[in-house]
């Protein structure tokens, strides 16, 4: 069998328990055993990675990954790049992904009904590198809703699928069941890049959100929502929504709807892009005047607090920062976790038990993703320093020495430790 033993590492197991100096044996694509250094550990003719006291951490977990995105400015961009080129741009996101250290990503919607779940398929056979994948479906939104991007006298395509009515949301849902998705997306609130629809409106109406919710229940898949003002909150919340994204504007009733619900809900607020469109997104015309008067400013603030009290509660907060867009683009997803940091609060360990233990939950895994422990699936980072000293260290794929995705290193720390070798 395929091993490997990774000696001299500062174990960061991902549970929240202090990092220990260790060594970690991986055989197949499994954790086989996880011991302290002094203890001893029979690991026969496995390849030996002597770790020279870097870290040895989990893999990172995006929970809210946009594999199609292509680093855009606008995002009616997406509708002008026909099907295969856009089916190319994805894998080589995916690429990216393992590039910067995220072995699995919940994913955020699909630009385009199908490009996740081929993308999925094509990773589960080994034909194609990538991180582990839940495929999600395009966006569903109303008319007006974020991601209509039609003018009155012109047709145009962007992210989203435009449905109005219950019917209309059952028929998609259903459609993207029949293409083999895992997670069901909706927009059930605006957004403030959506004149028509800021963030604080809910244009989903309840009979809408009824009938996607349906479709997942019968089909046993996810479900996963745009989310930002509190009665969009309630209302998925309500519904048995799963994943809940943004959760920026939120009254009390709607926190103490997620705390009664803590233990099957997932909250991402996703952070990231609100950070950068406030911050940097300027040389593509949004300057902080621009994003003031659109109410991201005011959004970032009620988030950070709406986050804070959430964390209180104990509910599942995750990084994932809608990484895709020129502002923001994929790769820097790990930017998230210093966010957490910096923004929410949150300690380093708390930060990364966000981006590796509560993303083996979203993905569905827990059980077997997301820690170093023995039985656990070989999805490992080995960082040359100490994240929990500086979490940005994440952010620099050049202190990513080594990147395993189930067993197999994508990149593999070469003879001195310190450098890699990317297969
Ligand atoms: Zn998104």
């Amino acid at each position: 069998m395929n091993a490997t033993v990774f000696r001299n590492v500062s174990v960061l197991d991902g549970t929240g328990n202090p990092a220990f100096p260790g060594s970690v044996l991986v055989e197949g694509n499994k954790i086989a055993a996880v011991v302290p250094a002094a203890a001893p550990l029979a690991f026969g003719d496995a390849r030996v990675i002597d770790g020279r006291c870097a870290t040895l951490m989990p893999g990172l977990i995006e929970a809210h990954s946009h594999l199609s995105f292509t680093d855009f400015a606008q995002s009616v961009e997406l509708g002008f790049i026909p099907p295969e080129e856009h089916t190319l741009r994805t894998a080589q996101n995916a690429r990216r992904m393992l590039d910067a250290g995220f072995t699995s990503c919940f994913s955020g919607a699909s630009a385009k009904p199908r490009l996740d779940i081929v993308l999925r398929n094509a990773i589960d056979s080994g034909d194609f590198p990538g991180p582990r994948t839940l495929a999600a479906s395009p966006e569903m939104t109303v008319t007006s809703g974020l991601g209509d991007a039609r003018l009155y006298h012109m047709y145009r395509e962007n992210f989203a699928v435009v449905c109005n009515g219950a019917e209309e949301f059952r028929r998609f849902s259903r459609e993207m069941v029949r293409e083999g998705v895992d997670t069901l997306k909706m927009n059930v609130s605006g957004d403030d890049g959506v004149p028509a629809s800021r963030a604080d409106t809910t244009v989903m109406n309840e009979a809408e959100v009824e009938a996607v919710c349906d479709v997942a229940h019968a089909h046993g898949k996810r479900i996963a929502a745009h989310a930002r003002s509190a009665e969009a909150v309630k209302m998925c919340v309500r519904h048995g929504v799963g994943v809940i994204y943004h959760a920026t504007l939120l009254d009390d009733e709607a926190k103490a709807a997620l705390e009664d619900a803590k233990d099957e809900v997932f909250v991402a607020p996703v952070i990231g892009h609100l950070y950068t469109t406030l911050n940097e997104a300027g040389p593509w015309g949004i300057s902080r005047e621009v994003a003031e008067k659109r109410g991201t400013g005011r959004e970032l603030e009620r988030g950070i607090e709406s986050m804070k009290d959430l964390k209180r509660r104990g509910v599942r907060i995750l990084i994932g920062g809608d990484y895709g867009f020129a502002w923001n683009r994929i790769g820097t997803n790990a930017r998230d976790i210093a966010h957490f940091v910096n923004l929410l609060g949150f300690t380093p360990m708390d930060a990364i038990v966000a981006a590796t233990k509560l993303g083996g939950e979203i993905m569905g895994m827990g059980d077997r993703l997301g820690q170093i422990k023995a039985g656990y699936l070989a999805d490992l980072l080995l960082v040359n320093g100490n994240p929990l000293e500086d979490v940005t260290i994440l952010q620099d794929q050049n202190r990513i020495s080594g990147v395993m995705k189930n067993g197999v290193f994508w990149r593999a720390p070469d003879a001195t430790g310190v450098g890699s070798v990317r297969h």
